[in-house]
């Protein structure tokens, strides 16, 4: 009998982490069974500790949109990393990456670079409060922004009472300024800023929400949004870590100004795909609202690591490839038939199906339709998505082990690989 390493290292991780994973949805809670420990990746591929090969379609929740081990991002990071690996001191990779955010995300005029998604997303809460002098915070349902404290609330209570904690350790009066609203409904949203008059300091959302598999707000809910945020004065803060360089080289922005001609955010936060793989994230404003940060302005915020030399250098790199003329058509493309293929192959097997995509950012539900909010997004036949899930892992196929996250295409994904995830569906689906 050949010994199974992955359910080796996981028992011998759960004596030592909590759960054996250093991020909740890596265990597998959702769909069972047992993790693969990943030994190594190239390209689209990733092994296991059993030497078994996937293909990949998660890209480390976002980070990888070039692929594993990209030859010239490599090669950036190797020449960076024999100039020092952190010095606690400004660099001029520091600007040139800042530039070259600002250069592709024209509503943000300075940027503050940061390690994690989560330091960005609370950092912006924080500006956004101290710039306004207000306190509430009004956020969606099934969006998420990283696991600051006033953001670990429980849905469906905010707009009726103080908002509960969906986590222990957040004390009530850390969350009693956050409102919880259903995704793309108008309704609640004016009810809200009626209810909370002179009193909301900020919006914030996901742009097309990748942490409820795929849902897009609609262009008419983020005009809304857009345009209670300037009639009260509160800042509307778009979360566009997954999104961000992604969906598009301008980000989700970019896609609603096409359709709302001049629509900007007051804040964006970013994350994943700036780093290329390696801990770094931003957030970035107008300069009037920038410049109310430590050391400029009152508003603190620092780091130790923070536009570390060796993730600028990354995610420098990533940032001028990705930028290359079609880059983003290739990828919508590619992710197009991934999602086409698949949904034909459930269609011919008579199962409910549907898919949206947007650059190399995917979503798919046992659904007959697309759904709109996170109530939704979880009425998908969860017992049907597990059966699915394990039939496309175990025939080498890495989707997200969980009904309600995303998907994400590199380019390094060839048709090959679309074909082949496609022809697995093809034998999954006769087995649900
Ligand atoms: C991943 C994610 C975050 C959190 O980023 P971390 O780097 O995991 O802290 C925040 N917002 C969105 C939209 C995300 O997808």
């Amino acid at each position: 009998m050949t010994i199974d390493k992955n359910a080796q290292l996981f028992e011998r991780a759960r004596q030592v982490i909590p759960g054996g994973v250093n991020s909740p949805v890596r265990a597998f809670n959702a769909v069972g069974g047992t993790p693969p420990f990943i030994a190594r990746a190239q390209g689209a591929y990733l092994w296991d500790a059993n030497g078994k090969q996937y293909v990949d379609y998660i890209g480390s929740w976002g980070p990888m949109i070039l692929g594993h081990g990209q030859a010239d991002v490599v090669q950036a990071v190797q020449a960076a990393l024999l100039d020092g690996f952190s010095f606690g001191a400004p660099t001029e990779r520091e600007v040139a990456l800042s530039e070259a955010i600002l250069r592709l995300i024209p509503s943000m005029e300075m940027v503050r670079l940061v390690s994690s998604g989560t330091e960005a997303g609370m950092s912006a809460i924080r500006l956004a409060r101290g710039y306004t002098g207000r306190n509430k915070l009004i956020k969606f349902n099934g969006c998420y922004h990283g696991h600051a404290d006033a953001l670990l609330v429980k849905a469906g209570s905010g707009l009726a009472t103080f908002g509960a904690s969906s986590s222990a350790g957040v004390p009530a009066e850390v969350v009693q300024d956050t409102v919880v609203l259903e995704y793309n409904d108008i309704a609640q949203l004016e009810e809200a800023f009626a209810k909370y008059e002179g009193q909301i300091a900020c919006v914030m959302m996901e742009p097309i929400a990748g942490n409820m598999n795929f849902v897009r707000a609609t262009p008419e809910f983020t005009l809304r949004i857009r345009q209670l945020c300037d009639a009260h004065g509160a800042l509307m803060i778009y979360d566009e870590v997954m999104t961000g360089f992604r969906v598009a080289l301008g980000g989700a922005q970019s896609i609603y100004a096409q359709q709302l001609p001049g629509f900007q955010p007051d804040i964006t936060v970013m994350g994943k795909v700036i780093g290329g793989g390696m801990p770094m994230a931003a957030f970035g404003a107008r300069r009037e609202i920038m410049e109310k940060l430590s050391p400029l302005g009152p508003v603190y915020q620092a780091g130790t690591l923070s536009g570390n030399p060796i993730a600028t250098a990354c995610g420098l790199k990533t940032l001028e490839l990705i930028s290359q003329p079609g880059f983003h058509e290739r990828l919508h493309a590619q992710t197009g038939k991934l999602m086409a293929g698949i949904k034909a192959e459930a269609d011919a097997a008579g199962i409910p199906f549907c898919v949206d995509h947007q650059g190399g950012l995917f979503g798919f539900f046992l659904l007959p339709e697309l759904p709109s909010n996170y109530d939704a997004v979880m009425k998908s036949d969860k017992p049907l998505f597990n059966k699915f899930f394990h039939g496309m892992l175990a025939r080498g196929h890495y989707f997200a082990p969980a009904l309600y996250e995303a998907g994400f295409v590199s380019s390094a994904h060839t048709d090959a690989d679309i074909t082949s995830t496609i022809e697995a569906a093809r034998e999954v689906f006769k087995t649900l």
